[in-house]
């Protein structure tokens, strides 16, 4: 909400409070249950309002990869689309234009062959263009198998233990085979061997993840590609993937230009990535493209003719906020490429400032580095810091309000506990250095404690995305 209907809603609220205490404030608020009466709309606000108080501070929250800021003029426009449903594209075609300018926009980022013939759509998130990727991945290899009488009973989709939940999320809605490959402590990703190793002709695709949601990571997805034209060329076996770059679609294309992780590799058929992480847009919106439209075969795209568009319907939603599409096309006007890179540039230095500060004490090690991968790292606690763990640290942070979560990696590494920092648009350099005196200070006294400290039990907690 715009800072004038904030303040707006605090005087309200100060004028409110003396008329709640004037007794117009039923007995009893049901809370699973309609109330008889309405609060009506003043006091309804109020209570919610404060009833909210108790949440985080978005922008202290490190855990989220989610956009907490975007500029005011932003917020206004999107205020202004509030009541525009993206799929009437005949009531709003304008808005229905911006969504296709901004696949464009994604296409030629992206290096499609020809960002004309790209496909694709805007979505809640990437959750909802991973399923659509899975989907066409499992649609295309089940019509490949039946064209050449085969069965497809036992599809599976190949990925690192890392991937984000969706993927489980996908493979269980679906029914696909989840081919989850370890990682190692040496290897916090899916590696191009094994990928290719747990390949077989019931694969449907092999998902690279630009980068891991649980250290920022890149995965190394140009290698995984040599290695599946290997396979090919070894065994016939022409197996497509599908790059889950949720938050580094908005990353590599300016600090990594060189990184090839895209439709400049041909294998690779569908790209997501989640508008409201780096794209900068607050939540939810997702982008889901194929490399033309060729690869989306035609009973996957809906037309309907009381809908208008020329654009084919492709999506798990039908009624969707057409503000967030809006807010997108908002920023890459804004920003254009000179203002991405900026921003990307700015958020990798802090990153980096902050993790080789964390580095620096002899209690925290660094599980990853920001360098040239995603303004995300993980550290983990040095054998040495034994009485004292990272949850307790987490814990401690948030006495000062700051929102670090600290859970255990996935399967093979759930013996290591890491504490992960997000670095977002609205973090500053001068809040990197404040929270690094509080780890610091935090880190001083719990070294300072004379005798062990009970462990806390070992379980994933406040882990996000
Ligand atoms: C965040 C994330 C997702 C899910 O994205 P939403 O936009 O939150 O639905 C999927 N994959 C990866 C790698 C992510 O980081």
């Amino acid at each position: 909400m715009p800072p004038r209907h904030r303040s707006a809603a605090l005087g309200m609220n100060a004028g409110l409070s003396a008329r709640l205490s004037a007794a117009n404030l039923p007995d009893e608020i049901p809370r699973d249950r309609l109330a008889s009466q309405g609060l009506g709309a003043e006091m309804a606000y109020a209570l919610i309002h404060d009833h909210l108080m108790l949440d985080g501070n978005a922008r202290l929250n490190l855990a989220t990869f989610v956009g907490t800021w975007m500029e005011p003029q932003a917020r206004r426009l999107m205020e202004e689309c509030a009541d525009k449903n993206i799929i009437d594209k005949d009531e709003y075609p304008e808005t229905a234009e911006l969504e296709e300018r901004c696949l464009r926009i994604l296409a030629d980022l992206w290096n499609a062959p020809n960002p004309e013939d790209a496909l694709g759509t805007s979505t809640t998130g990437s959750s909802e263009g991973c399923m659509l990727g899975g989907l066409v991945l499992k649609r295309r290899w089940r019509d490949r198998r039946r064209a050449a009488g085969l069965g497809s009973e036992r599809p599976n989709l190949v990925m690192g233990s890392n991937t984000q939940v969706c993927w489980h999320k996908f493979c269980t809605y679906f029914d696909v085979e989840a081919r989850e490959v370890p990682i190692t402590p040496e290897r916090l990703q899916l590696g191009a061997e094994q990928a290719v190793a747990a390949c077989d002709e019931n694969t449907i695709g092999v998902v690279g993840i630009l980068g891991s949601t649980f250290d920022g990571s890149y995965e190394p997805i140009e290698a995984i590609h040599q290695a599946l034209d290997d396979l090919q060329a070894r065994s016939g076996l022409d197996i497509p993937m599908h790059i889950d770059a949720a938050s580094g679609g908005f990353v590599a294309p300016f600090n990594s230009p060189g990184l090839a992780w895209d439709f400049r590799l041909p294998r690779v058929l569908s790209i997501n990535a989640s508008g409201h992480k780096y794209g900068g847009v607050l939540p939810g919106v997702g982008w889901v493209l194929w490399r033309d439209g060729a690869a989306l075969p035609e009973e996957l795209r809906f037309n309907v003719n009381y809908l208008g568009g020329e654009m084919p319907t492709i999506g798990m939603n039908f009624s969707r906020p057409g503000a967030q599409v809006v807010g997108q096309y908002f920023n890459f006007l804004q920003l254009g490429h000179e203002g991405y890179a900026r921003r990307m540039a700015t958020l990798e230095a802090i990153a980096c400032h902050l993790a080789d500060g964390l580095a620096a004490l002899p209690a925290l090690r660094l599980a990853s580095h920001p360098l040239g991968q995603l303004p995300v790292f993980a550290v983990e606690l040095d054998p040495s810091a034994s009485h004292w763990d990272l949850f307790q640290l987490s814990d401690k942070l948030r006495e000062r309000g700051w929102l670090v979560p600290a859970y255990t990696l996935p399967a093979d590494c759930q013996h290591i506990t890491v504490l992960r920092f997000v670095v977002r648009a609205g973090f500053s350099r001068d809040m990197a250095d404040q929270l690094l005196e509080d780890i610091e200070r935090a880190v001083e006294w719990f070294e300072s404690l004379p005798s062990p400290m009970p462990k806390l039990p070992e379980v994933t907690q406040g882990f996000h995305h």
